[in-house]
Protein backbone atom coordinates (compact mmCIF):
# COMPACT_ATOMS: atom_id res chain seq x y z
CA UNK A 1 0.00 0.00 0.00
CA UNK A 2 1.28 3.46 -0.93
CA UNK A 3 1.71 5.71 1.88
CA UNK A 4 -0.34 8.72 1.30
CA UNK A 5 0.88 10.82 4.20
CA UNK A 6 4.42 10.95 3.05
CA UNK A 7 4.09 12.21 -0.06
CA UNK A 8 3.08 15.93 0.13
CA UNK A 9 -0.63 16.97 -1.76
CA UNK A 10 -0.74 19.05 -4.64
CA UNK A 11 -3.53 21.11 -5.33
CA UNK A 12 -5.45 21.49 -8.25
CA UNK A 13 -5.10 25.39 -7.97
CA UNK A 14 -4.57 26.86 -4.72
CA UNK A 15 -4.59 30.37 -3.53
CA UNK A 16 -0.99 32.08 -4.17
CA UNK A 17 -0.23 35.43 -2.31
CA UNK A 18 2.27 38.36 -3.65
CA UNK A 19 3.26 39.67 -0.47
CA UNK A 20 2.01 43.52 -1.17
CA UNK A 21 -1.51 42.00 -0.04
CA UNK A 22 -0.96 42.38 3.61
CA UNK A 23 0.14 46.15 2.85
CA UNK A 24 -3.13 46.83 1.51
CA UNK A 25 -5.48 44.19 4.34
CA UNK A 26 -2.62 46.69 7.23
CA UNK A 27 -3.88 50.10 5.88
CA UNK A 28 -7.36 49.31 6.35
CA UNK A 29 -6.52 48.20 10.19
CA UNK A 30 -4.81 51.08 10.45
CA UNK A 31 -7.52 53.87 9.75
CA UNK A 32 -9.85 51.33 10.60
CA UNK A 33 -11.68 50.94 7.37
CA UNK A 34 -12.48 47.69 8.73
CA UNK A 35 -16.35 47.82 7.56
CA UNK A 36 -18.54 49.40 5.35
CA UNK A 37 -16.83 49.52 2.34
CA UNK A 38 -13.32 51.99 2.04
CA UNK A 39 -10.42 53.02 0.19
CA UNK A 40 -9.54 49.50 -1.20
CA UNK A 41 -13.05 48.87 -2.55
CA UNK A 42 -12.95 51.72 -4.56
CA UNK A 43 -9.35 51.46 -5.56
CA UNK A 44 -10.00 47.85 -6.58
CA UNK A 45 -12.90 48.82 -8.36
CA UNK A 46 -11.01 51.31 -10.18
CA UNK A 47 -8.23 49.37 -10.92
CA UNK A 48 -9.98 46.11 -12.29
CA UNK A 49 -12.23 48.56 -14.68
CA UNK A 50 -8.68 50.10 -15.76
CA UNK A 51 -6.97 46.92 -16.43
CA UNK A 52 -9.97 44.98 -18.38
CA UNK A 53 -10.80 48.29 -20.14
CA UNK A 54 -14.28 49.30 -19.04
CA UNK A 55 -15.89 52.19 -17.54
CA UNK A 56 -17.07 50.68 -14.28
CA UNK A 57 -16.81 47.84 -11.92
CA UNK A 58 -18.57 46.88 -8.63
CA UNK A 59 -16.79 44.54 -5.72
CA UNK A 60 -19.19 41.69 -4.72
CA UNK A 61 -19.10 39.16 -2.04
CA UNK A 62 -18.80 36.38 -4.84
CA UNK A 63 -19.05 35.63 -8.93
CA UNK A 64 -22.22 34.14 -7.60
CA UNK A 65 -23.92 37.38 -6.61
CA UNK A 66 -22.19 39.19 -9.70
CA UNK A 67 -24.62 36.91 -11.80
CA UNK A 68 -27.34 37.58 -9.87
CA UNK A 69 -27.15 41.65 -9.68
CA UNK A 70 -26.56 41.43 -13.63
CA UNK A 71 -29.96 39.10 -13.80
CA UNK A 72 -31.83 41.54 -11.61
CA UNK A 73 -30.80 44.51 -13.60
CA UNK A 74 -31.84 43.42 -16.07
CA UNK A 75 -34.91 42.28 -15.36
CA UNK A 76 -34.76 38.84 -15.39
CA UNK A 77 -38.25 37.52 -13.13
CA UNK A 78 -40.19 34.67 -12.63
CA UNK A 79 -41.50 32.90 -15.50
CA UNK A 80 -38.72 34.59 -17.76
CA UNK A 81 -36.17 32.28 -19.57
CA UNK A 82 -32.19 32.39 -19.60
CA UNK A 83 -29.94 30.72 -21.35
CA UNK A 84 -27.13 29.69 -20.23
CA UNK A 85 -23.78 27.41 -21.03
CA UNK A 86 -24.69 23.93 -19.92
CA UNK A 87 -20.89 22.91 -19.26
CA UNK A 88 -19.98 25.16 -16.33
CA UNK A 89 -19.83 24.94 -12.46
CA UNK A 90 -23.59 25.03 -11.29
CA UNK A 91 -23.15 28.58 -10.02
CA UNK A 92 -23.52 29.87 -13.81
CA UNK A 93 -27.19 29.13 -13.65
CA UNK A 94 -28.09 29.01 -10.05
CA UNK A 95 -28.91 32.61 -9.97
CA UNK A 96 -31.11 32.26 -12.51
CA UNK A 97 -33.76 29.68 -10.24
CA UNK A 98 -33.41 32.35 -7.49
CA UNK A 99 -34.87 35.01 -10.10
CA UNK A 100 -37.82 32.26 -10.45
CA UNK A 101 -37.01 32.60 -14.03
CA UNK A 102 -36.14 29.28 -16.26
CA UNK A 103 -32.85 28.35 -17.15
CA UNK A 104 -32.14 26.85 -21.00
CA UNK A 105 -28.72 25.39 -21.43
CA UNK A 106 -26.83 25.60 -24.49
CA UNK A 107 -23.91 22.87 -25.77
CA UNK A 108 -20.72 23.30 -26.50
CA UNK A 109 -18.48 23.22 -29.57
CA UNK A 110 -15.13 20.89 -29.74
CA UNK A 111 -13.01 23.48 -30.55
CA UNK A 112 -13.36 26.13 -27.74
CA UNK A 113 -15.46 23.89 -25.42
CA UNK A 114 -17.69 27.20 -24.85
CA UNK A 115 -21.27 27.99 -26.46
CA UNK A 116 -22.13 26.09 -29.51
CA UNK A 117 -23.20 28.73 -31.93
CA UNK A 118 -25.26 26.12 -33.65
CA UNK A 119 -27.49 25.08 -30.26
CA UNK A 120 -27.21 28.99 -29.90
CA UNK A 121 -28.98 29.10 -32.97
CA UNK A 122 -31.38 26.13 -32.38
CA UNK A 123 -32.53 27.35 -29.40
CA UNK A 124 -33.06 30.91 -30.73
CA UNK A 125 -35.14 29.80 -33.20
CA UNK A 126 -37.15 27.49 -30.91
CA UNK A 127 -38.46 30.11 -28.77
CA UNK A 128 -39.12 31.98 -31.62
CA UNK A 129 -41.40 29.81 -32.65
CA UNK A 130 -42.76 29.20 -28.86
CA UNK A 131 -43.08 33.24 -28.66
CA UNK A 132 -40.89 33.29 -25.57
CA UNK A 133 -37.71 35.18 -26.46
CA UNK A 134 -35.00 34.72 -23.30
CA UNK A 135 -34.29 37.95 -21.07
CA UNK A 136 -30.78 37.23 -21.31
CA UNK A 137 -27.74 34.81 -22.25
CA UNK A 138 -25.39 33.58 -19.98
CA UNK A 139 -21.89 32.73 -21.84
CA UNK A 140 -19.34 30.98 -19.48
CA UNK A 141 -15.40 31.08 -20.79
CA UNK A 142 -14.27 27.72 -19.41
CA UNK A 143 -11.11 27.29 -17.90
CA UNK A 144 -9.59 30.47 -19.04
CA UNK A 145 -10.72 30.23 -23.17
CA UNK A 146 -12.87 32.39 -24.66
CA UNK A 147 -16.36 31.60 -26.27
CA UNK A 148 -16.66 31.83 -29.87
CA UNK A 149 -17.47 35.80 -29.33
CA UNK A 150 -18.20 37.23 -32.56
CA UNK A 151 -20.55 34.18 -33.60
CA UNK A 152 -22.80 34.39 -30.76
CA UNK A 153 -22.73 38.33 -30.02
CA UNK A 154 -23.94 38.50 -34.22
CA UNK A 155 -27.11 35.81 -33.24
CA UNK A 156 -27.49 37.73 -29.55
CA UNK A 157 -27.60 40.96 -31.50
CA UNK A 158 -30.03 39.61 -34.04
CA UNK A 159 -32.36 38.73 -31.38
CA UNK A 160 -31.49 41.55 -29.50
CA UNK A 161 -30.95 39.12 -26.27
CA UNK A 162 -27.91 40.75 -24.17
CA UNK A 163 -25.71 39.08 -22.61
CA UNK A 164 -23.87 38.38 -19.42
CA UNK A 165 -20.24 36.88 -19.98
CA UNK A 166 -19.24 34.29 -16.72
CA UNK A 167 -15.69 35.27 -17.19
CA UNK A 168 -15.09 34.09 -13.69
CA UNK A 169 -12.48 31.91 -14.44
CA UNK A 170 -11.18 33.72 -17.58
CA UNK A 171 -9.53 36.92 -16.24
CA UNK A 172 -6.34 37.76 -17.69
CA UNK A 173 -7.46 36.06 -21.03
CA UNK A 174 -8.08 38.08 -24.27
CA UNK A 175 -10.82 37.62 -27.00
CA UNK A 176 -9.37 39.26 -30.29
CA UNK A 177 -6.85 41.53 -28.22
CA UNK A 178 -9.98 42.72 -26.06
CA UNK A 179 -10.04 41.45 -22.42
CA UNK A 180 -12.64 38.24 -21.51
CA UNK A 181 -15.29 39.38 -19.55
CA UNK A 182 -16.02 42.88 -21.56
CA UNK A 183 -18.03 41.57 -24.41
CA UNK A 184 -21.41 41.17 -22.95
CA UNK A 185 -23.50 43.82 -21.84
CA UNK A 186 -22.21 42.95 -18.04
CA UNK A 187 -19.29 40.67 -17.28
CA UNK A 188 -18.65 39.06 -14.08
CA UNK A 189 -15.42 38.04 -12.10
CA UNK A 190 -14.92 35.75 -9.22
CA UNK A 191 -11.94 35.97 -6.73
CA UNK A 192 -13.16 32.52 -5.35
CA UNK A 193 -10.04 31.01 -3.17
CA UNK A 194 -9.28 28.52 -6.41
CA UNK A 195 -9.63 31.16 -9.05
CA UNK A 196 -6.39 32.40 -10.70
CA UNK A 197 -6.13 35.60 -8.08
CA UNK A 198 -8.52 35.63 -4.78
CA UNK A 199 -9.31 37.85 -2.41
CA UNK A 200 -10.69 34.51 -0.12
CA UNK A 201 -13.84 35.00 -1.64
CA UNK A 202 -15.45 37.87 -4.15
CA UNK A 203 -16.75 38.89 -7.51
CA UNK A 204 -16.39 41.81 -9.93
CA UNK A 205 -19.43 42.66 -11.82
CA UNK A 206 -17.85 45.23 -14.47
CA UNK A 207 -20.32 46.96 -17.48
CA UNK A 208 -19.68 49.98 -19.97
CA UNK A 209 -23.58 51.01 -18.59
CA UNK A 210 -22.04 53.28 -15.47
CA UNK A 211 -25.98 54.21 -14.73
CA UNK A 212 -26.78 50.14 -13.90
CA UNK A 213 -23.63 49.87 -12.16
CA UNK A 214 -24.75 52.14 -9.88
CA UNK A 215 -27.94 50.90 -9.86
CA UNK A 216 -25.97 47.36 -8.29
CA UNK A 217 -24.75 49.17 -6.02
CA UNK A 218 -27.75 49.69 -4.93
CA UNK A 219 -29.25 46.54 -5.14
CA UNK A 220 -26.19 44.88 -3.78
CA UNK A 221 -26.59 47.23 -0.39
CA UNK A 222 -30.44 46.34 0.32
CA UNK A 223 -31.80 48.31 -2.14
CA UNK A 224 -31.15 51.23 0.86
CA UNK A 225 -33.34 54.47 -0.79
CA UNK A 226 -31.87 58.07 0.15
CA UNK A 227 -33.65 59.26 3.43
CA UNK A 228 -32.04 59.85 7.12
CA UNK A 229 -34.12 56.88 7.79
CA UNK A 230 -34.45 53.32 6.47
CA UNK A 231 -36.55 53.70 3.74
CA UNK A 232 -36.90 50.43 1.16
CA UNK A 233 -38.99 50.61 -1.87
CA UNK A 234 -37.71 47.41 -3.32
CA UNK A 235 -35.99 43.94 -2.28
CA UNK A 236 -32.10 43.97 -2.79
CA UNK A 237 -29.34 42.19 -1.22
CA UNK A 238 -26.54 42.20 0.76
CA UNK A 239 -23.77 41.29 -1.76
CA UNK A 240 -20.68 44.17 -1.39
CA UNK A 241 -17.11 43.12 -0.51
CA UNK A 242 -15.77 44.04 2.29
CA UNK A 243 -13.11 46.64 2.31
CA UNK A 244 -10.35 44.10 3.75
CA UNK A 245 -10.96 41.41 1.01
CA UNK A 246 -10.67 43.90 -1.50
CA UNK A 247 -7.24 45.01 0.10
CA UNK A 248 -6.18 41.25 -0.67
CA UNK A 249 -7.99 41.74 -4.35
CA UNK A 250 -5.49 45.23 -5.03
CA UNK A 251 -2.14 42.79 -4.05
CA UNK A 252 -3.50 40.19 -6.12
CA UNK A 253 -4.28 41.94 -9.42
CA UNK A 254 -0.70 44.05 -8.92
CA UNK A 255 0.63 39.81 -10.08
CA UNK A 256 -2.00 38.69 -12.47
CA UNK A 257 -0.10 39.05 -15.83
CA UNK A 258 2.39 37.27 -13.95
CA UNK A 259 -0.05 34.64 -12.91
CA UNK A 260 -1.53 34.48 -16.35
CA UNK A 261 2.53 33.76 -17.39
CA UNK A 262 2.80 31.14 -15.01
CA UNK A 263 -0.10 29.22 -15.89
CA UNK A 264 0.60 29.71 -19.56
CA UNK A 265 3.78 27.81 -18.70
CA UNK A 266 2.57 24.92 -16.56
CA UNK A 267 0.22 24.26 -19.44
CA UNK A 268 3.46 24.14 -22.00
CA UNK A 269 5.72 22.10 -19.98
CA UNK A 270 2.75 19.43 -19.73
CA UNK A 271 1.43 19.69 -23.53
CA UNK A 272 5.10 19.13 -24.57
CA UNK A 273 5.51 16.28 -22.33
CA UNK A 274 2.18 14.61 -22.50
CA UNK A 275 0.47 15.50 -25.27
CA UNK A 276 2.40 12.57 -27.22
CA UNK A 277 0.95 10.31 -24.84
CA UNK A 278 -1.43 7.67 -26.85
CA UNK A 279 -5.13 9.29 -26.73
CA UNK A 280 -4.34 12.40 -24.91
CA UNK A 281 -5.44 15.72 -26.89
CA UNK A 282 -4.95 19.33 -24.86
CA UNK A 283 -7.92 21.87 -25.08
CA UNK A 284 -7.18 23.39 -28.05
CA UNK A 285 -7.15 27.43 -27.99
CA UNK A 286 -9.15 29.39 -30.18
CA UNK A 287 -7.41 31.36 -32.94
CA UNK A 288 -6.39 34.90 -31.92
CA UNK A 289 -7.65 34.39 -28.59
CA UNK A 290 -5.18 34.46 -25.52
CA UNK A 291 -6.40 32.27 -22.68
CA UNK A 292 -5.03 32.44 -18.81
CA UNK A 293 -4.86 28.63 -18.37
CA UNK A 294 -6.53 28.79 -15.88
CA UNK A 295 -6.73 24.94 -15.34
CA UNK A 296 -4.98 22.52 -17.73
CA UNK A 297 -7.31 20.47 -19.62
CA UNK A 298 -7.40 17.68 -21.85
CA UNK A 299 -9.15 14.63 -23.08
CA UNK A 300 -8.42 10.94 -23.43
CA UNK A 301 -9.81 8.69 -25.66
CA UNK A 302 -10.12 5.20 -23.06
CA UNK A 303 -9.41 2.91 -26.06
CA UNK A 304 -6.27 4.52 -27.51
CA UNK A 305 -4.64 5.46 -23.88
CA UNK A 306 -5.82 1.75 -22.62
CA UNK A 307 -7.61 3.30 -19.44
CA UNK A 308 -10.54 5.96 -18.52
CA UNK A 309 -10.44 9.41 -17.09
CA UNK A 310 -12.17 7.15 -13.83
CA UNK A 311 -8.66 5.28 -13.89
CA UNK A 312 -6.43 7.79 -14.50
CA UNK A 313 -8.20 9.63 -11.43
CA UNK A 314 -7.73 7.05 -9.34
CA UNK A 315 -3.96 6.59 -10.04
CA UNK A 316 -3.63 10.70 -9.09
CA UNK A 317 -5.70 9.91 -5.98
CA UNK A 318 -3.37 7.29 -5.17
CA UNK A 319 -0.35 9.72 -5.44
CA UNK A 320 -2.00 12.15 -2.97
CA UNK A 321 -1.77 14.72 -6.33
CA UNK A 322 -5.60 16.48 -6.77
CA UNK A 323 -7.25 16.09 -10.54
CA UNK A 324 -10.60 16.82 -11.40
CA UNK A 325 -13.15 15.73 -14.33
CA UNK A 326 -14.10 18.61 -16.61
CA UNK A 327 -17.11 20.40 -15.36
CA UNK A 328 -20.40 17.80 -15.06
CA UNK A 329 -23.50 19.37 -18.03
CA UNK A 330 -25.71 21.35 -16.15
CA UNK A 331 -28.30 19.45 -18.30
CA UNK A 332 -27.00 16.34 -16.92
CA UNK A 333 -27.67 17.19 -12.70
CA UNK A 334 -30.28 15.81 -11.29
CA UNK A 335 -31.86 19.21 -10.13
CA UNK A 336 -31.98 20.58 -13.38
CA UNK A 337 -33.49 17.06 -14.58
CA UNK A 338 -36.84 18.89 -16.42
CA UNK A 339 -34.63 21.44 -18.10
CA UNK A 340 -34.70 22.20 -21.89
CA UNK A 341 -31.74 21.66 -23.67
CA UNK A 342 -29.83 22.47 -26.88
CA UNK A 343 -27.14 19.95 -28.32
CA UNK A 344 -24.23 21.04 -30.79
CA UNK A 345 -25.86 19.11 -33.68
CA UNK A 346 -28.42 15.98 -34.41
CA UNK A 347 -25.65 13.67 -33.68
CA UNK A 348 -23.75 14.49 -30.63
CA UNK A 349 -23.63 16.57 -27.29
CA UNK A 350 -20.20 17.83 -27.68
CA UNK A 351 -20.62 18.62 -23.22
CA UNK A 352 -21.52 14.89 -23.02
CA UNK A 353 -18.45 13.98 -24.72
CA UNK A 354 -16.11 16.34 -22.82
CA UNK A 355 -17.05 15.58 -19.22
CA UNK A 356 -17.21 11.65 -20.18
CA UNK A 357 -13.12 11.96 -21.28
CA UNK A 358 -11.82 15.33 -19.98
CA UNK A 359 -9.83 15.61 -17.06
CA UNK A 360 -7.72 18.67 -15.44
CA UNK A 361 -4.72 18.84 -13.83
CA UNK A 362 -3.16 20.70 -11.14
CA UNK A 363 -2.31 23.87 -12.29
CA UNK A 364 -1.60 26.28 -9.82
CA UNK A 365 0.69 28.98 -10.03
CA UNK A 366 2.75 27.89 -7.07
CA UNK A 367 3.00 24.55 -8.34
CA UNK A 368 7.39 23.91 -8.18
CA UNK A 369 9.14 22.20 -11.17
CA UNK A 370 8.88 18.73 -8.95
CA UNK A 371 5.46 19.13 -8.26
CA UNK A 372 4.97 19.41 -12.21
CA UNK A 373 7.04 16.87 -12.71
CA UNK A 374 5.11 14.50 -9.77
CA UNK A 375 1.91 15.17 -12.21
CA UNK A 376 3.76 14.16 -15.23
CA UNK A 377 5.53 11.06 -14.46
CA UNK A 378 2.56 9.63 -12.46
CA UNK A 379 0.16 10.27 -15.46
CA UNK A 380 3.05 8.70 -18.17
CA UNK A 381 3.59 5.89 -15.96
CA UNK A 382 -0.19 5.62 -15.55
CA UNK A 383 -0.90 5.67 -19.16
CA UNK A 384 2.09 3.61 -20.87
CA UNK A 385 1.70 1.11 -18.16
CA UNK A 386 -1.67 0.62 -19.90
CA UNK A 387 -0.22 0.85 -23.29
CA UNK A 388 2.17 -2.47 -22.24
CA UNK A 389 -0.96 -4.33 -21.08
CA UNK A 390 -2.53 -3.46 -24.94
CA UNK A 391 0.22 -4.96 -26.37
CA UNK A 392 0.66 -8.09 -24.34
CA UNK A 393 -2.87 -8.59 -24.74
C1 LIG B 1 -16.18 30.04 -9.71
C2 LIG B 1 -17.21 30.20 -10.71
C3 LIG B 1 -18.37 30.94 -10.46
C4 LIG B 1 -18.78 31.42 -9.11
O1 LIG B 1 -17.93 32.27 -8.48
P1 LIG B 1 -18.00 32.39 -6.88
O2 LIG B 1 -17.13 33.57 -6.63
O3 LIG B 1 -17.46 31.11 -6.33
O4 LIG B 1 -19.41 32.64 -6.50
C5 LIG B 1 -19.27 31.14 -11.51
N1 LIG B 1 -19.05 30.63 -12.72
C6 LIG B 1 -17.97 29.89 -12.98
C7 LIG B 1 -17.79 29.37 -14.37
C8 LIG B 1 -17.02 29.63 -11.99
O5 LIG B 1 -15.97 28.86 -12.26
Amino acid sequence: MLNIASKKRIFLSSPHMSGNEQKYVNEAFESNWIAPLGPNVDAFEKEIAQYVGVNEAVAVSSGTAAIHLALSLLGVQKGDRVFCSTLTFIASANPIIYQGAEPVFIDSEPETWNMSPNALEKAFSDSVKEGKLPKAVIVVNLYGQSARMDEIIAICDYYDVPIIEDAAESLGSSYKGKASGTFGKFGVYSFNGNKIITTSGGGMLVSDDAEALKRARFLATQARDPAPHYQHSQIGFNYRLSNILAGIGRGQLEVLDERVEQRRTIFNKYLEELSGLPGVHFMPELKETRSNRWLTAFTLNHQEAGLTVHDLLKVFADENIEARPVWKPLHLQTVFQQTKYFKHSEKESVSDRLFHNGMCLPSGSNMTEEDQWRVIDCMRNAVISKEGDIRLM
